[in-house]
């Protein structure tokens, strides 16, 4: 920060040539939208996008390397100095069709125009070259107060994209401010229109609320909207509305509205804790309580990537058998509960387990319930250990293949050797036979005699 420039960090400067050469080329050009907002908040800003009075095709002109990422909307990515930018020209959005994309833009000279169209006073804020703001509809105040506001009229611009009603939520969920009387209540008018947007992204903004810095309050306020059950595809109602799922009890809720986006403390601050997104949203469905297959279904329909539905799936599914060894500090220490643990690492993955442990035990040390039982930490340290002394929790990493154990046994390959496999990991895991080659060979021999005599091995 400088005198000149209160307003300013060092990836603006960095970008600052591009706005130079603009100008120097006779066109507007200015730093616009989150950069803006980041940088006077203090916050570091994530990218640096740039708004222009150039046409797209005078900014192909005049930069070397360009990529038309957009065109249609009028946006360019620009790239110098080995980093990109995605310049726009000003635009305007008359017309909206079905309440989610303009049925058309129209390039504009003007840029009070272009952030009359954005979606939030705080989101419509632009810096000059020199560092000047321009702050037409009070961003700047809103900025200092908390507030998520909407530029102009609240009701037509949820009307317009009711994505942005879910943006309000994200907003004000990551940065912790209160959303607008004006905008609350328009929100709660128009919350019908979400039926209109894509699933895939509503998906992305709840992505960008669980991965921010009030997962909490995003779910306190979601529930207070209840903008989820408007979606245009059915969420599991244990997640669309907290509180009504079968084995739900409403960890999530606060109920207190608009600006009281609280949760219940303990489990705001687990969740807030957790690094990793996907560990936040196993996290969320084990404290609303959804089933292994709502938590599925809910990141089915919002079109997350296949891996991230199985690992959210897993976690879940994983609890129902862990959670038991850690209700009480006494249970992990026996031998039963030592080999439901093996048995439940081995059946869901050690990554899972993991994740399952990080997830728990963060719940554990605040002092937050999750998934109906109150887990021990003692318990939860336990398991850690056992995992954390497991030789092996994969059939690769055994020191005999399938083909081994068939030359030395005179088996044929097929579901027999696969059986065999587990139940030498099996052993392996509970640290009942090393992890040595002939220690496994004796092990499949003897449960291949075991099970002509149809005895306890036999699977
Ligand atoms: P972040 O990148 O941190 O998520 P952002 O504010 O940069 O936040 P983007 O989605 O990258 O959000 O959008 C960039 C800018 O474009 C916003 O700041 C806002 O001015 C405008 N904008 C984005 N989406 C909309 C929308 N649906 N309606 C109106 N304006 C929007
Ligand atoms: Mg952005």
């Amino acid at each position: 920060m400088n005198a000149q420039k209160p307003y300013w960090d060092e990836e603006m400067e960095a970008a600052l040539p591009v706005l130079q050469k603009l100008e120097n080329a006779g066109f507007e050009a200015v730093f616009v939208g989150g950069c803006v907002r980041d940088v006077i908040a203090g916050r570091p800003i994530t990218d640096v996008d740039i708004a222009t009075s150039a046409t797209p095709d005078a900014v192909m002109v005049l930069f070397d390397r360009t990529v038309p990422t957009g065109l249609q909307h009028g946006t360019v990515t620009v790239i110098v100095n080995e980093r990109t930018y995605e310049v726009t020209t000003y635009r305007s959005e008359a017309e909206y069709e079905d309440h989610r994309r303009p049925a058309g833009v129209a390039f504009i000279a003007e840029l009070e125009g272009d952030l009359l169209r954005r979606d939030f006073t705080i989101n419509a804020m632009a810096l000059r070259a020199d560092g000047t703001l321009v702050d037409l509809y009070g961003g700047l105040s809103d900025l200092h107060a908390g507030i998520i506001r909407c530029v102009g009229d609240a009701d037509e611009r949820f009307s317009e994209d009711a994505l942005r009603m879910v943006r309000a939520v994200r907003f004000a969920s990551t940065f912790g401010y209160a959303i607008a009387p004006s905008a609350w209540r328009a929100l709660l008018r128009n919350r019908e229109l979400l039926q209109h947007v894509a699933m895939e992204r509503i998906g992305a903004e709840l992505d960008k609320m669980i991965g921010g810095a009030g997962p909490h309050r995003a779910a306190a306020l979601l529930a207070a909207s209840g903008l989820l059950a408007r979606a245009k595809e059915p969420l599991p109602a244990g997640f669309a509305q907290p509180g009504c799922g079968s084995r739900q009890r409403p960890a999530l809720r606060s109920g207190r509205g608009a600006g009281g986006a609280g949760g219940v403390p303990p489990l705001s601050s687990a969740l807030a804790r957790l690094q990793g997104k996907d560990d936040r949203w196993a996290a969320v469905f084990l404290a609303l309580r959804l089933s292994p297959e709502d938590a599925e279904e809910t990141l089915q329909r919002l079109r997350f990537p296949g891996r991230r539905i199985a690992s959210a799936r897993s976690a879940v599914k994983l609890h129902d058998a862990a959670a038991p060894l850690a209700a009480s500090s006494g249970a992990a220490a026996t031998p039963a509960a030592a080999a439901a643990w093996v048995d439940a690492v081995l059946a869901a993955g050690v990554e899972t387990a993991s994740a399952w442990l990080r997830i728990t035990r963060e719940f554990a040390a605040s002092g937050a319930q999750i998934g109906g039982l109150p887990l021990s930490e003692a318990a939860l340290d336990a398991l850690a250990a056992q995992l954390a002394g497991m030789p092996c929790t994969a059939i690769r990493e055994l020191a005999v293949n399938g083909n081994i154990l068939c030359s030395h046994l005179g088996l044929k390959p097929g579901p027999r050797t696969g059986a065999l496999l587990n139940g030498l990991l099996r052993s392996v895991a509970l640290r009942e036979t090393p992890n040595e080659r002939e220690a496994l060979l004796a092990l499949a021999e003897f449960m291949e005699e075991d099970r002509m005599n149809d005895g306890p091995y036999t699977s």
